[in-house]
């Protein structure tokens, strides 16, 4: 056990990640009492049945009080309305921080609510599951996953520095981001992917309509992927469009175009182009099992991904 790194923490909403973040401070010995809240009754009556925090509390405005960290794991475009809840209960030299998956949206949400007396520090852990709510999490959820903290302007690097030491000690690999980079990379690597899987579902599930349960029956391994990628949160994934526009629309305009050479390269039989266009591809895969984020095994099923 090591010493804890805050000694009160609050967690606001209780799904995923605050409920694997929870489990990680646990394992690790990182905070000497975690409180917890959660819009609903039955959330939070699951969460005290489950020992889910030390202590879950009925009101936003109760679990903050003294609270020496306080993380935002709600929806993005839920960020606004809970920060100004909370912003009256702060206790003073507290840092505030969340784990949204846009990060300029939600740094304009948040950030206006809150009193000059604490420190924002907005972060993203790239881990996830397609799963969620308080009894999904677990405690390797951030393991060897990387958490990026993105500063603003006038983030204290005591509270920076002290945030990295909870991620680190949680089990993420952490770095540094500015916002509107964070968006660009993260439509690149998460969000325009998702959004390709919910269409070719969506096409795959028309399709059904005509083939009636072939395309379930013999769903192939691409397929099983992108259905799994596909079952992720739908409130979630809502938000993360709606807040990350501008990147997601410019990586999907650039997707389109590759899209169109591809269908040219196969409708006038450009072998050469195919074989050179995966054969890079396959590069890209081989560099993300070297860098540790994903393992070579044949394990469409697997337990965690990045988001
Ligand atoms: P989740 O499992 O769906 O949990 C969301 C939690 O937020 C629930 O406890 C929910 O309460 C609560 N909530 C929703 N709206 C609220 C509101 N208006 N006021 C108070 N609480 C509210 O979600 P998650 O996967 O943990 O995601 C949380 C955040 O992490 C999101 O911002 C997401 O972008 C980010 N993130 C997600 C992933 C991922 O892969 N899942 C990865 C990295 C970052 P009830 O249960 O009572 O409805």
């Amino acid at each position: 056990m090591s010493t804890p790194v805050y000694d009160k923490v609050a967690l606001i909403g209780l799904g995923l990640i605050a409920s694997s973040m929870f489990w990680a401070m646990k394992r690790g010995g990182l905070a000497g009492e975690v409180t917890g809240f959660a819009r609903s009754a039955e959330t939070r009556d699951t969460a005290r049945d489950i020992g889910l925090c030390d202590r879950i509390c009925d009101t936003a405005a109760e679990a903050v009080k003294d609270a020496d960290l306080v993380v935002l794991c709600v929806p993005v475009g839920a960020m606004d309305a809970v920060a100004k809840e909370i912003a009256p209960h702060l206790k003073a030299g507290a840092t505030v921080s969340d784990v949204g998956s846009v990060k300029r949206a939600v740094i304009e949400a948040v950030g206006p609510h809150l009193p000059d007396t604490v420190h924002f520090v907005p972060a993203h852990p790239l881990a996830g599951t397609e799963h969620s709510g308080p009894r999904s999490g677990f405690a390797e959820l951030y393991d060897n996953r990387f958490c990026l903290l993105v500063p603003v302007e006038g983030s204290a690097p005591d509270a920076v520095a002290k945030l990295r030491a909870l991620w680190e000690g949680i089990g993420a690999n952490v770095e540094e981001m500015e916002p509107d980079h964070h968006d660009l990379v993260l439509a690149v690597t998460s969000h325009a992917p998702h959004l390709i899987a919910y269409t070719m579902v969506g096409v795959a599930d028309d399709l059904r309509r005509v083939t009636d349960s072939e395309v379930i029956k013999y769903s192939a391994a691409g397929f099983r992927d992108f259905t799994r990628i596909a079952a992720s949160d739908p409130t979630m994934w809502r938000d993360v469009f709606l807040n990350n526009k501008e990147a997601t629309l410019e990586i999907l305009g650039r997707f389109t175009e590759e899209l169109f050479a591809l269908q040219r390269a196969i409708r006038t039989g450009d072998g050469d182009m195919l074989h050179d266009y995966f054969t890079r591809t396959r590069a890209i895969r081989r560099g993300i099992i070297e860098a540790g984020q994903d393992t070579d095994a044949p394990d469409f099923g697997r337990k965690s991904g990045g988001r």
